[in-house]
């Protein structure tokens, strides 16, 4: 079987400076907060080149603590895509705002800044938009119509660590979550940097928001047993997750570059058969997951399956027809983030599979196409 993802020959890579650094921890008895969450949180700020960076326990968390912090709350909405995993609408409903659904670009499936501005009313605080399998979304644009109307951008750069926004096409770029006025990351084991667990982060240039969201994410205090805010939350990085993940982040852009190189020979290879992405110019894009469109999605699936190749649907179900969230759009009302649920599959792009490997998934889908 080609897996989806390979964790297990992650940490058989990993294991002597892995085991070495949970000794480590153990020894200190420094297991929430303490000295590797504050050498992480230096390190990763250095690395996406933003003046703050505030662990908490996960993605999820990371964007609801944002989203107060930036002063998000009841009575406010915010604009955001359908086309995410569902924690991007659930945080903006945990925070007690109201979430406005607008839909997106077929071609880069982030949401479409045409369609943004319309969205705007007297209530709209902020927006929040998704960089979605490791490509940024349209910031210039977004960037645009939030400030024409007094706007917060809090980026759900989840997927995207690493990934870059090119102005014009140019080289370098501005890291994804530094093109807002903050970002929330995950440190989910499946995403593109994974601790062993549950994990997440805030990265922000605002001094205050920084300062509002560390307080949130430990009870409202910052002297111990003094609380300024209510109600807040236990939201941490432990100090295990914080030495594992300090092992791996030296390696985050020499695994990225892997996952570039193995679309690269995707894209040729699986030319014709099924749609490939199109990233835009400006989208230096760091397949999370690499998705193809295909029209009969299911069959492929299920043939690819029998040819021993895994492959996954981000997102069967756009949020808006989720059990849950219906209300928020009528179906219809969003076609294209409609269209791609029923067309999307990603394959296997993790940085462990072999040139063979990715062969075999080139071949197995120029089989189903032919
Ligand atoms: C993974 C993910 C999240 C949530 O992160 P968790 O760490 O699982 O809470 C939020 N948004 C997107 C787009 C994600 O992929």
């Amino acid at each position: 079987m080609v897996p989806i993802i390979d964790l297990q020959s992650e940490y058989r890579l990993l294991k002597p400076d892995i085991d070495a650094a949970l000794e480590r921890v153990l020894a200190s008895g420094a297991f929430v907060g303490g000295p590797e969450v504050a050498a992480l949180e230096r390190e990763l700020s250095e690395y996406l080149g933003v003046p703050h960076v505030v662990g908490v326990g996960s993605g999820t968390d990371a964007l609801f603590i944002a989203l107060r912090a930036l002063g998000v709350g009841p009575g406010d909405e915010v604009v955001t895509t359908p086309f995410t995993f569902v924690a991007t609408v659930e945080a903006i409903l945990v925070a007690g705002a109201k979430p406005v659904l607008v839909d997106i670009d077929p071609l880069t499936f982030n949401l479409d800044p045409e369609l943004l501005e319309a969205a705007v009313t007297e209530r709209t605080r902020a927006v929040l938009p998704v960089h979605l399998y490791g490509q940024v979304a349209p910031m210039a644009e977004i960037r645009a119509v939030a400030e024409r109307h007094g706007l917060k951008v809090l980026e759900d750069a989840a997927q995207a660590i690493g990934a870059r926004y090119c102005e014009a096409g140019g080289a370098g770029g501005a890291m994804a979550g530094t093109l807002g006025h903050a970002a929330g990351f995950s440190l989910y084991p499946t995403k593109n940097l994974g601790a062993y667990g549950d994990g997440g982060f805030i990265a922000t240039a605002d001094d205050a928001v920084a300062e509002e969201a560390r307080l949130l994410a430990s009870h409202g205090s910052k002297v111990r047993y003094h609380h300024v805010r209510a109600a807040g939350y236990t939201s941490r990085l432990d100090g295990l997750q914080a030495a594992i993940l300090r092992v791996k982040l030296p390696r985050l852009e020499g695994w990225n570059r892997r996952r570039r190189e193995i679309a690269r020979r995707y894209d040729e290879g699986l030319r014709g058969a099924v749609r490939t992405p199109t990233p835009p110019p400006y989208a230096h894009h760091v397949y999370h997951q690499y998705t193809v469109r295909a029209p009969e999605r299911d069959r492929l699936q299920a043939f690819l399956k029998e040819r021993g190749v895994a492959s996954s649907v981000h997102y069967p179900l756009p949020v808006h027809l989720q059990p849950a969230y219906r209300g928020l759009a009528p179906e219809g009302s969003l076609p294209h983030a409609e269209q791609a649920a029923r067309e999307v599959l990603s394959l296997p792009v993790h940085p462990f599979l072999t040139d063979a490997q990715v062969e075999a998934v080139i071949e197995a889908v120029r089989a189903y196409s032919n």
